[in-house]
C-alpha cells in the first residue's frame, strides 16, 4: 500500500513554547501509527531541532521544513539552504505552497531548483500544487495543475520521482473553511496520477503519495482520505489543535 501521510503545516504560528506543548500533547496520545502511515510536522525553522528531538523515539513521526532557498549556498541573507536542513537531519520540506507562490512570487523554475537541491540533500520534497478560484470556476483546474507538475517535476527521472510527495491544495479551500468535495478531490487526484502515469508509467505513479490539503478537519478527514487516490492530507488550521490533529491522524486509511 502507498504511504498514507498526515502532514501538519504550522505556517507562521505558535511560539516555541506553544509548539513544544502542541507536539507533546499529540505524542502523549500514544497513537502507534501503522507501518504504512507517516505523521509529519512542518514547523518554523527555529523549531526544527526541538521538534526533531521530541519525535526522535517515534518511528512514524517526522519533521519537515516549510521552505528552503533554491540556491545551494551563498550570499542570500536570511535564507535557509537545503544542505543546512540536511545537516540537522531533516527529511522533508514543503515546496511551492500556494502562500509562497503568491506572497513571495516563487516561480515554477525556482521550485524545480528547490526540488533538485532537496533531493541532492536526501530530503523528500512535498510538492504543493493547486488552482485558484477563477481557474476552478472556468473548469480549467486540470490543465492548471498539470502545468504546475510538468514545469517543476518533469525534469526528474522515474527513480527520482519516487522520492516526491505531492500535495494537491485548491487555493480556494486553504484556510477558508471551504473544502473540496470528496468527488472533486478524488477527481483531481486521479488526474494527477494519470499525468504521472503518462510520463513515468503506472508502476511509478501508483507508488507516489498524493495528499489533499484545504480545510481538512476531523469532521471531513475520514471521507476525504477514504478516496482511492487520496493518500492523506496536508493540514493547516486543524493541525494547531492537538485533539483535532490526533483525530486527523486516526482518519488515515
Ligand atoms: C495549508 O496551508 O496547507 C492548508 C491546507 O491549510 P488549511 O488546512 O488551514 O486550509
Amino acid at each position: 500500500m502507498r504511504k498514507q501521510i498526515a502532514a501538519a503545516n504550522w505556517k507562521m504560528n505558535c511560539t516555541y513554547q506553544q509548539g513544544e506543548k502542541l507536539l507533546d500533547d499529540i505524542l502523549k496520545a500514544d497513537l502507534k501509527p501503522a507501518l504504512h502511515h507517516e505523521v509529519i510536522f512542518a514547523v518554523p525553522f527555529p523549531y526544527l531541532i526541538m521538534a526533531k528531538s521530541l519525535v526522535s523515539d517515534e518511528s512514524s513521526f517526522n519533521i519537515s521544513a516549510q521552505n528552503c532557498h533554491h540556491k545551494k549556498s551563498g550570499a542570500y541573507t536570511g535564507e535557509v539552504a537545503g544542505e543546512m536542513l540536511h545537516s540537522i537531519g531533516i527529511k522533508y520540506c514543503l515546496v511551492g505552497h500556494s502562500e509562497r507562490r503568491e506572497y513571495f512570487q516563487e516561480t515554477s523554475q525556482q521550485l524545480a531548483e528547490k526540488i533538485d537541491i532537496l533531493l541532492e540533500n536526501h530530503i523528500t520534497p512535498i510538492f504543493c500544487c493547486g488552482e485558484p478560484l477563477p481557474v476552478r470556476e472556468s473548469n480549467n483546474q486540470n490543465t492548471h495543475v498539470e502545468a504546475q507538475i510538468k514545469e517543476s517535476l518533469f525534469h526528474l527521472s522515474a527513480d527520482t520521482m519516487l522520492n516526491i510527495v505531492i500535495a494537491y491544495e485548491p487555493i480556494w479551500a486553504i484556510g477558508t473553511g471551504k473544502t473540496a468535495s470528496t468527488a472533486q478531490a478524488q477527481e483531481m487526484h486521479a488526474h494527477i496520477r494519470s499525468v504521472l502515469t503518462a510520463k513515468y508509467g503506472s508502476e511509478v505513479a501508483e507508488q507516489i503519495s498524493i495528499l489533499y490539503g484545504g480545510s481538512v478537519k476531523p469532521s471531513n478527514a475520514v471521507e476525504i482520505f477514504g478516496s482511492k487516490d487520496v493518500d492523506g492530507g496536508l493540514v493547516g488550521g486543524a493541525s494547531l489543535v492537538a485533539a483535532d490533529f490526533i483525530d486527523i491522524i486516526k482518519a488515515l486509511k
